[in-house]
């Protein structure tokens, strides 16, 4: 017999998302009523988009498909992604300081954290901003370097606290050297997004400290702030110190089509003066086929003015969900940030459980939310609201929340 493998074992509790479904589906089974129309369960839950695909994309995507089916559009493995696409991306979201081979063409952002733990191992140390994507901690576990379980968190993993008291950005002095640091901005989960300073205070100190930060930009395109930084890359001496995962999920509505990117630049070294790109090469020529054809034809569509121009009208329909569910807590009295630059709105019950405020959401208003304690232990006594819902679903669940006054 196989021992089961231990990291599996060490990780805590059941991944996030499925909780909630589990939470979300005991409850409809004891609650028949939420089979009625005015009754039913509306989720502002995860973060997956509801919003169809829009035309020019879409057709991007159709033709890419039927070009398969004839001798001259049709090709096979695409390795590390159409040439096109990755100059197309440097092109259009870096200003072209990337060359080709060092944008990597992904089956999404969260597919790319997880093989990107292949090329630190199980020997790294790794920090998270607190609260975090679920992804960087349980993927760092999964490959062994989390360490044991101290009660509160992973004992190899630092946990830098992101609170209103920090203005949601962490103390970069408690970052530990020589560390793979994920940091996501636009935050999911607190909404925050990093401003130029910040994220230039964080480049030097990964230069000083040796660290390697994977900079997670899945919701860049939700930036309307021009002061605001969307990519790392903006920020002097990034090449040296970062990786930035990217993806067209949130922005274009990919997130069953399945296509993100990864730049790791040629000038990031390891302490022995190895370069990073070409093991990243390495790694996904290994275990990664590249991301499908009919995907990347969808891609080169969004990089087109009208496609640029598609991704800003989605971005900007969440926004408008972001806005409404942002106003009706603050009617309520009830404190968030979030919801301006990114679609997620971070509300704050102070001293409560965050699953037992789910739960009241839940019971009173039939909604379903994300409770922030399953984002690390600076979640606690937070809820998580996501702008990603049909309008008609998002007025709905905000008129509902004023049953939670009083
Ligand atoms: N990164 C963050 C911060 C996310 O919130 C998500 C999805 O929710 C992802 C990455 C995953 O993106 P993809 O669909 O490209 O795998």
């Amino acid at each position: 017999m196989i021992p089961r493998n231990p990291c599996l074992a060490a990780l805590r509790a059941g991944y996030l998302f499925p909780e909630i479904a589990k939470r979300r589906r005991e409850y409809a089974a004891a609650h028949p009523e939420t089979a009625e129309p005015d009754r039913r369960i509306i989720s502002l839950g995860v973060g997956n988009t509801t919003e169809p695909i829009l035309p020019h994309i879409n057709r991007g995507l159709a033709e890419g498909a039927r070009r398969l089916g004839t001798p001259e559009g049709y090709s096979g493995y695409s390795d590390e992604g159409f040439l096109s696409l990755r100059e197309g991306i440097s092109r259009v979201f870096y200003r072209g300081q990337f060359a080709a081979d060092e944008v990597f063409i992904s089956d999404g952002a969260k597919c790319d954290i997880g093989r990107l733990q292949l090329l630190f191992g199980k020997g790294v140390r790794v920090a998270v901003q607190d609260p975090s994507y679920p992804v960087y901690v349980d993927g760092s576990v999964l490959i062994g370097a989390g360490g044991t379980w101290s009660g509160t968190g992973y004992e190899s993993i630092s946990y830098l606290p992101c609170t209103a008291e920090n203005n949601y950005f962490p103390d970069l002095a408690s970052l530990p050297e020589n560390c793979v640091f994920y940091f996501c901005s636009p935050n999911n989960p607190t909404g925050a997004v990093a401003t130029r300073e910040q994220l230039s205070a964080l480049v030097a100190a990964a230069i000083a400290k040796g660290i390697i930060i994977i900079f997670d930009a899945a919701y860049a395109e939700y930036i309307r702030d021009p002061l605001l930084p969307k990519t790392i890359f903006e920020i002097g001496g990034a090449k040296t110190c970062a990786i930035e995962v990217n993806s067209f999920s949130k922005p274009a509505g990919f997130t069953g089509v399945r296509l993100g990117w990864t730049v790791v630049p040629r000038e990031l070294k390891y302490a022995g003066g190895e370069p990073v790109n070409p093991d990243w090469a390495r790694i996904c020529g290994t275990i990664f086929n590249g991301a499908s054809n009919i995907a990347q034809a969808g891609g080169l569509a969004a990089l087109e003015p009208e496609g640029l121009k598609e991704i800003r009208d989605l971005c900007d329909f969440y926004l408008g969900n972001a806005r409404l569910i942002r106003s009706a807590l603050l009617d309520l009295g009830i404190p968030c940030v979030g919801g301006d630059n990114s679609p997620y709105i971070w509300a704050r019950f102070p001293g409560r459980d965050s699953w037992e405020v789910f739960t009241e959401i839940l019971e009173k208003c039939q909604v379903v939310t994300t409770p922030g304690s399953g984002f690390g232990p600076a979640g606690q006594s937070f809820i998580r609201f996501s702008a990603f819902g049909h309008r008609s679903d998002v007025e709905e669940a905000c008129g509902r929340l004023g049953r939670l006054r009083g």
